[in-house]
């Protein structure tokens, strides 16, 4: 675990960059996630759900939980209740599926569009042409229980910081793009423990971090 005094001072020099911190808890204990808590952090990222909801039950209610793996459709229903933001979304379905499930609990969910960045095969994402196409269609105005509040993006996992420059650099730019059309766009989440310097640098608003917060100091190579 990250220390006392280093999280501090890591939580005040991204505060003052006004970037927010995910701490990415997978896998990681209630015991880990706890002390995290007594330091002060809120805001809580998890990939699978079937782990969140345990997590959910247990930990104090005042933790903003953000949903950041691949999300089926039929797994909606089960973070709808207090979901606090969904980064993770790759289809108008799923944004259909999420819309009708808030509405049973009356809530407007915020939801992030993960933009599929770098040429890599991964099982999420979506282009940024089905991006631009999903927030230009009519259905979307239908969708009265969520809302889009910006993007989310995986860098390419290279040692080349040039490309992952230049995608991070895609993804700012298209968020600022979108963020003249539409008035909700505030969070270009990208960075993760490898590459947040990166990310900050390019304009993120929002970091993923795990193995920075978590790992032992035996663990640092
Ligand atoms: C696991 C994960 C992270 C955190 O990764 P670290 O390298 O441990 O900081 C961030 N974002 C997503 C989508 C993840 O799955």
């Amino acid at each position: 675990m990250i220390s006392q005094d280093q999280f501090k001072s890591f939580k005040s020099k991204l505060a003052a960059k006004s970037v927010t911190l995910i701490a990415v808890s997978k896998t990681r204990s209630i015991k880990e996630i706890l002390s995290l808590y007594q330091l002060g952090q809120r805001d809580f990222g998890e990939n699978y759900v079937q782990e969140l909801l345990p997590k959910y039950k247990i930990l104090p209610k005042d933790i903003h939980w953000h949903f950041i793996g691949y999300l089926q459709t039929n797994k909606v229903k089960y973070l709808a209740p207090f979901i606090y933001l969904i980064q993770s979304v790759d289809s108008l379905k799923l944004l259909q599926e999420i819309n009708k499930e808030a509405q049973k609990y009356g809530r407007i969910i915020d939801c992030l569009l993960e933009i599929k960045l770098g040429q890599e095969i991964t099982k999420t994402g979506m282009k940024l042409e089905k991006a631009e196409q999903l927030l230009t269609s009519s259905e979307l105005d239908l969708l009265k229980n969520i809302q889009i509040v910006g993007l989310m993006g995986i860098a390419s996992n290279t040692q080349d910081k040039a490309v992952i420059q230049k995608e991070f650099n895609l993804l700012k730019n298209q968020f600022d793009a979108f963020k003249k059309k539409h008035s909700s766009f505030t969070v270009v989440s990208m960075g993760m423990t490898h590459d947040y310097e990166i990310a900050i640098k390019h304009g993120s608003t929002m970091v993923r971090l795990g193995t920075l917060l978590f790992r032992s100091v035996t663990e640092v190579s």
